[in-house]
């Protein structure tokens, strides 16, 4: 169809240099050239849909805005047709021969800075048009432009240096790029192997792409779609088709932002936790896209880690197309990606929690754990993470939380520390002697059941400036109460405690009397700064058969329990007696911390005591 002798062109030197590298490039994803073709197509589209508006005259204007792709596995070619804007003779000397408007430009740089590792990323770097020449014999481009004073033109290279140039008759409005294939890359002249290869990274391509006469992407970008006139149905379809899950997401963020970077992102949180189902640990799973072009589908430094339960879609018009997911890592863009998304995401919880409590509760506790792994380990987001902390505590119903915020609005004008407790239930915290002291003077303490809270707690450190405390360390000291009636005066109490402290000796590290206890004779103190009882707990069941580690504990005694004043009159009247109530008094204390290693001495003892009765 060629209508005048072809002219012939030279590449300029770069482009040269790039094709001698593509041409005998190993490179193992040579896919990615249908990416890149693709991607063109739907630039063309987009310029001609906006050409439709302003323009009147337009060559060919019955087209639809579509691209067609078909594949000839006898002939090995593999075609590419966009009715987009097309390119008139200037245009193909000046976009498919010069560097100037080539998404490679990136890559030629990297060259040209004598990056020897560029020469091995370039299927990553994605080098453009010219990537067609990874797999082609020669590539021919058919074009008619917009303009229909224009002729049509035939762009034909082999890459090697040349590339001609020729008018052709009887072109359609677009590009069509005509490759044929190597031997070796036979593989792409297989309808089922570009549909795989267009399915990964251009399902979302907002123009119909038909291979060989059938449509194969049909989701939409949602994402890019403002989101009143959206329904819940295409969400729902969305998050099945790009999340790969059965169920209905638990929740759902559909945001944009122009400044400091453009986003527009639909992010999902499942209905359940696989990592507490016990299985893997979750991989990254939030795709970045730019412009509805897959860059990478598990990208690792998108979210920080404790985010890696949300799904969806990130997509930003800023990326270059040819970031390469090993540049990814340093590269700032990413990381300004990263801060935008984290903030907007926490702000979003931080409204779930405060308009949907219940909504809220129900999604904390089954991925609250990621949020205090977040408040332990992520500095940058810990404040903002801390206040979606949630616990029991002594003010709540059971199976109610309270959140840090509101713990410090009840605090009392005098109480300087948040406290808490850890244990296994909360009935068994509320058994046990260290919450009556809290509770006679008011003091509100926050329930910990799960095995990391200890961990989180300790690493939280503070919050709105009040120190996180366990309230069964020794440290913790309670407000005076006014001496009961009927209690040990002042000199007895202090000769009781000398005494305990003589009889029991090595066994405690201090005796005391206590002001926090209302009705429990005794209780005792973790004096190890390092190790809480609840740690001691779990350490000792994971080492079985290890030596128990040494005990540190502080022994505190009630003057105004019966028990306490019994034995202080058993100091004097019997002290054999009273030896072995002492012991015992501490055996119990050490039984409600869960501290006592071995029962057996404690168990004859008992019968001792009993004998006596
Ligand atoms: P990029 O897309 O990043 O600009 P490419 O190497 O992929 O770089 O393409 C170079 C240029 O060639 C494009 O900018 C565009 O001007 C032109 N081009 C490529 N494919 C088409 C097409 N199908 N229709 C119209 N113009 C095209
Ligand atoms: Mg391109």
């Amino acid at each position: 169809m060629s209508t005048a002798t072809p002219q012939t062109f030279e590449f300029q030197a770069e482009i040269k240099q790039l094709l001698d590298i593509v041409i005998h490039s190993l490179y193992t994803e040579k896919e990615i050239f249908v990416r890149e073709l693709v991607s063109n197509a739907s630039d063309a589209l987009e310029k001609q849909r906006h050409l439709q508006v302003t323009e009147k005259a337009i060559y060919d204007d019955k087209l639809e805005l579509e691209i067609n792709i078909t594949t000839d596995d006898k002939a090995k070619t593999f075609t590419i047709q966009d009715f987009g804007t097309g390119m008139t003779q200037a245009e193909l000397v000046e976009n498919l021969g010069t560097i100037a408007h080539s998404g490679s430009k990136a890559f030629v740089q990297a060259l040209g800075e004598g990056d020897q590792k560029a020469a091995g990323l370039i299927g990553q770097f994605g080098v453009g048009f010219y990537s067609a020449f990874m797999v082609a014999k020669t590539v021919k481009v058919y074009t008619h432009s917009w303009r229909e004073s224009e002729p049509g033109q035939l762009w034909t290279s082999d890459g090697t240096g040349n590339f001609a140039i020729e008018e052709s008759s009887g072109e359609r409005r677009g590009c069509k790029v005509v490759i044929e294939l190597k031997d070796e890359c036979s593989e792409f002249s297989q309808d089922w192997r570009i549909r795989e290869i267009i399915e990964r990274y251009s399902a979302f391509v907002s123009f119909p792409i038909n291979l060989n006469g059938k449509r194969i992407n049909t989701v939409q970008a949602l994402w890019l779609r403002g989101k009143n006139e959206i329904k819940e149905e295409e969400y729902a379809e969305f998050y099945k088709f790009q999340c790969h899950d059965s169920e209905k997401p638990r929740l759902r963020l559909h945001f944009s932002a122009d400044a400091p970077i453009s986003i527009n992102a639909l992010l999902f949180v499942p209905k359940e936790n696989a990592e507490r189902l016990g299985l893997a640990r979750l991989e990254p799973a939030v795709a970045l896209y730019c412009r509805k072009i897959l860059i990478d589908a598990r990208p690792k430094d998108l979210l920080p880690e404790w985010l890696r339960f949300v799904r969806g879609v990130v997509d930003s018009e800023d990326l270059p197309l040819n970031i390469s997911r090993e540049t990814m890592q340093d590269r700032t863009l990413v990381e300004k990606l990263n801060r935008v998304i984290t903030k907007r995401f926490l702000k979003f919880l931080e409204e779930e929690a405060k308009d949907r409590p219940e909504s809220f509760a129900e999604f904390y506790k089954e991925f609250g754990v990621f949020l205090k792994e977040g408040a332990a380990l992520d500095f940058t987001h810990k404040d903002a993470l801390t206040k979606l902390l949630r616990f029991e505590s002594s003010l709540t119903e059971k199976g109610k939380t309270t959140s840090l915020t509101d713990y410090v609005s009840r605090m009392g004008a005098e109480q300087k520390e948040i406290y808490y407790l850890v244990g296994p239930s909360r009935e068994s915290i509320e058994a046990g002697p260290y919450l009556e002291g809290f509770r006679a003077r008011n003091l509100e303490v926050l329930f910990c059941y799960e095995a990391v809270d200890e961990y989180v707690m300790n690493n939280v450190r503070e919050f709105d400036g009040k120190k996180l405390t366990a309230a069964d360390h020794a440290d913790v000291r309670l407000s005076e109460q006014p001496r009961a009636e009927g209690a040990l005066g002042e000199a007895e109490t202090q000769a009781l405690v000398a005494w305990l402290k003589e009889s029991l000796g090595e066994r405690v590290a201090g005796v005391r009397a206590s002001e926090r206890l209302v009705d429990s004779p005794a209780l005792a103190l973790n004096a190890d700064k390092l190790m809480s009882p609840h740690m001691r707990r779990l350490m000792k069941a994971m080492n079985k058969d290890g030596p128990p580690s040494p005990l540190r504990v502080e022994l505190e005694v009630n003057p105004r329990s019966a028990v306490i004043k019994r034995l202080s009159e058993l100091r004097t009247a019997a002290p054999e007696k009273a030896t072995l109530v002492a012991e015992q008094i501490l055996d119990n204390a050490l039984i409600s911390a869960g501290l006592l290693d071995d029962a057996s001495g404690m168990v004859k003892r008992l019968y001792k005591i009993l004998e006596s009765v």
